[in-house]
This record gives structure tokens, sequence and C-alpha cells, in this order.
């Protein structure tokens, strides 16, 4: 049995817990340092305002250790604010959070009118997906040894980089679980590796 834990300071966790849930994976919360003496195989890192959640990071003291695994291999799935604080790199911005997926991220990339809107589009092992946009980053540069996921009007929405996926989209509020499936096998194949 493999646990995930979601960091859960601010922003859309229940609804990716709600989705760990159906799919019969355990999640737990992560909201202060003690959480992380669970032993967990994947990390959940939601939407939301990551200029809030970074700095609450660092006030609960869970920014290093969190990083320090996620540098070790442990598995991250960053939605939207949560590929915020992957990115390496921000756009006209010298904040970094992680630092650890070695993208440039434009933030609120698509302007208040478009500040949400769904598509379909097409994801790399995983076929069509449908993608809920909101406020939503957007992928503008990539480094080496990134793959590309999905893009939608020419630009880059999903990526993965070894042990880590960053998506613009939420996949917590659409009724598809492909890409929690997906991060589920790879948490898996963590856990076989560890063992
Ligand atoms: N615009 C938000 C940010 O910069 C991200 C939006 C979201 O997570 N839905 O953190």
């Amino acid at each position: 049995m493999i646990s995930i834990g979601i960091l859960a300071l601010q922003g859309a966790f229940a609804e990716h817990a709600q989705k760990l849930n159906r799919l019969g994976v355990d999640p737990f919360y992560i909201r202060q340092l003690s959480d992380l003496d669970n032993e967990y195989h994947g990390l959940i890192l939601p939407g939301g305002e990551s200029t809030v959640q970074g700095k609450l990071l660092k006030d609960l003291h869970l920014f290093n250790p969190l990083k320090s695994k996620i540098e070790a291999g442990l598995p991250v799935l960053g939605t939207c604010a949560g590929l915020i604080l992957l990115a390496e790199k921000l756009v006209e911005d010298e904040t970094v959070h992680f630092g650890t997926l070695p993208v440039t991220v434009q933030r609120n990339a698509y302007g208040r009118q478009l500040g949400s809107f769904e598509r379909q589009a097409h994801m790399a092992h995983l076929g069509e997906v449908p993608m809920t946009f909101i406020r939503a980053p957007y992928v503008s540069a990539i480094g080496k040894g990134v793959d590309i996921l999905a893009q939608v009007d020419g630009r880059v929405v999903a990526v993965q980089y070894q042990n880590q996926l960053g998506l613009a989209f939420h996949p917590e509020l659409t009724d598809s679980d492909v890409v929690h499936d997906y991060f589920i096998e790879l948490c898996h194949q963590y856990k076989d590796k560890a063992s």
C-alpha cells in the first residue's frame, strides 16, 4: 500500500484527497513538520496561491525537508501553484521556491478575462485529458531532460522531469482520473525501488 502526502496549507488540497480516496489510495495532509514523520511515497502540491504557500512552507519549517525529499527522488505532482513552487525560474520575478524543476514559468499567463477556462487536450501517456485552468501559469521554457506532456494553444501546460510532474491545470477538478492514476503508478514504482 502506498501513502501520498498532500500539502494542505492553502488552496485546492481537499479535491486531490477526494480523488485519491476514490482511487483507493490513503492520502494524508501535510500541515506541520510532525506530519512528515509519516512514511510516504508521493507528494502533491495543490493549486492555490503560490506566494502564500511559499511563505507558509518556510514559516512552518516544511520547506527544507520537502525540498530534500523531492531532490532525492520522491514523486511529486505540482498543479498550478504547485508547478510555480517547483519551477527553477519565474518570468520577470526573482522569486524561486523549491526550484527543483528545470523550467521557466509565466504566472497568471492568461490575463483577467480568461481567468478560468476548460479545455480538452492530448497528454503523453494518457490520451485526451479534460483540463481546468484557473488563473493558470504556463511553461515558457524547458531545460535539459524535461519532457513536454501536453500543450494548449501552442503553450506547454504539462511537463515531467524524472520524478516531478508539473501541470498548469487542475486535474483534481475534473471527472477524469487518468492524471492521478499516472501519478499513483510513479509512486508505486518509487516504493518498489525503495524497498
Ligand atoms: N495564479 C496562482 C499563483 O500564482 C496559481 C493559480 C492556481 O493555482 N489556480 O499562485
